[in-house]
C-alpha cells in the first residue's frame, strides 16, 4: 500500500493541510481560515482539524507522518516555534511534540517559507547540493535560505527576515516594531496601501494589469529588487526563485523586477550568468513542501519523529 504524508500550511490568513504522495502529488487539499488558532488552545485545535481531515478521507491507515509550516520563527532543533506574531496562539509552543501526543504519527515542523522553498526546489528542478535562494512577496516579505544543500536556519532559527533589514531614509514603523524595515515599500501589505490611495476603485489584485504605466507601481516593482540584489550580492547563489501572491498578480511586470534586480547586482560576478526563476505562486505549495519534508526527514529518523529530529540537526552541523 502506498505510504502518504500530510502537509498542513499555516499561513497569517490561511490555513491549508492535504495529502501528499511520493511523487510530490498533493490530493484532498482543504483550504480554511487560520482565524481559529489565534486563541490559547491552538495546538489542540490544530490537532482536532487535522484528526478530522484524516477521518473526512479516511487516509489515517496510510499517513506515515505531518509536516507543518508556520509564518514564524522555529527553533534550529525544529522543535519549537519561537515567535509567531501573526499566531500569537502558537507562540513558544514545543508544537511537534503537542501534535504527535494526540496524533500517535511523527509530526515535523519547519518555517512556511522553507517549505515553499523545498517544493519550488522539486519543480524546477533545481540541483538540490547547491545554494538556492526564495524571494515570496505575499502579505509580507518572506524569504527562505538554502546553503550548499542545507537550509540555512541562524542562531536562533531567525534567519532571512530579509523583510526586516533596515532601509535608508525609511521612517515608517513596521509591523515588528522597527523604524524603517524594507517591508514598509516592498509587501504586499504596502501594495495594498498604494493601491487604496491611487485606485480606490481597482481591486489590489488587478492594480499592474489596470494601470500598467504608472510610475508608482514601476517604483514599487523597482524597490523590491533592492533587498533581493542585496542578499544576492552577499551569498552569490547558484539560483534564486521568485514567487509569492504579489508576483503572480495578474499584469506583474517581471521584466522591469529583473531588469532593477540586474541593475543592483554587483559586476561582473555575480550579475554574469546570474540564474533567476520565477515560481508560480500556488495555494498547494506550502502543502506540498509539508508533506516533502515529513518524507525526508521519516526517512532519515526511521520514523521516530520529533523526539529524533533534534538529533538529525545536530548531526548535520557536526558534518
Ligand atoms: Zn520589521
Amino acid at each position: 500500500m502506498e505510504q502518504l504524508t500530510i502537509g498542513v500550511d499555516i499561513g497569517g490568513t490561511n490555513f491549508r493541510i492535504g495529502t501528499v504522495d511520493a511523487a510530490g502529488n498533493v490530493f484532498d487539499f482543504e483550504s480554511h481560515s487560520s482565524a481559529m488558532f489565534r486563541k490559547e488552545d491552538a495546538a489542540e485545535v490544530l490537532a482536532h482539524v487535522i484528526l478530522g481531515y484524516m477521518e473526512r478521507y479516511a487516509v489515517r491507515g496510510r499517513v506515515r507522518g505531518i509536516g507543518v509550516g508556520v509564518p514564524a520563527v522555529v527553533s534550529r532543533d525544529k522543535r519549537l516555534v519561537r515567535s509567531a506574531p501573526n499566531l500569537p496562539g502558537f507562540d513558544s509552543l514545543a508544537l511537534p511534540e503537542l501534535l504527535e501526543a494526540q496524533l500517535c504519527l511523527p509530526v515535523f515542523l519547519d518555517r512556511d517559507v522553507n517549505l515553499l522553498l523545498r517544493s519550488d526546489i522539486d519543480t524546477l528542478r533545481l540541483d538540490a547540493d547547491k545554494t538556492i535562494l526564495g524571494f515570496y512577496v505575499g502579505t509580507g516579505f518572506g524569504n527562505a535560505i538554502y546553503l550548499d544543500g542545507r537550509f540555512y536556519a541562524g542562531k536562533n532559527g531567525a534567519a532571512g527576515e530579509l523583510g526586516h533589514i533596515p532601509m535608508l531614509d525609511l521612517t515608517e514603523t513596521c509591523s515588528c516594531g522597527n523604524v524603517g524595515c524594507c517591508e514598509v515599500r516592498c509587501s504586499g501589505r504596502a501594495l495594498e496601501q498604494l493601491a487604496r490611495q491611487l485606485f480606490p476603485e481597482t481591486p489590489v489584485r488587478q492594480v499592474f494589469a489596470k494601470h500598467p504605466d504608472h510610475p508608482a507601481l514601476e517604483r514599487f516593482v523597482r524597490d523590491l529588487a533592492v533587498p533581493i540584489a542585496a542578499e544576492i550580492n552577499i551569498l552569490d547563489p547558484d539560483c534564486a526563485v521568485l514567487s509569492g501572491g504579489v508576483l503572480g498578480m495578474p499584469g506583474f511586470p517581471r521584466a522591469v523586477l529583473l531588469a532593477a534586480i540586474h541593475a543592483h547586482v554587483r559586476k561582473p560576478y555575480p550579475a554574469t550568468g546570474l540564474d533567476l526563476r520565477f515560481a508560480e505562486p500556488s495555494p498547494t505549495s506550502g502543502v506540498r513542501g509539508g508533506g516533502m519534508l515529513a518524507r525526508a526527514l521519516l526517512a532519515q529518523t526511521g520514523s521516530r519523529g520529533a523526539y529524533a529530529v533534534q538529533a538529525v540537526y545536530e548531526k548535520r552541523e557536526s558534518s
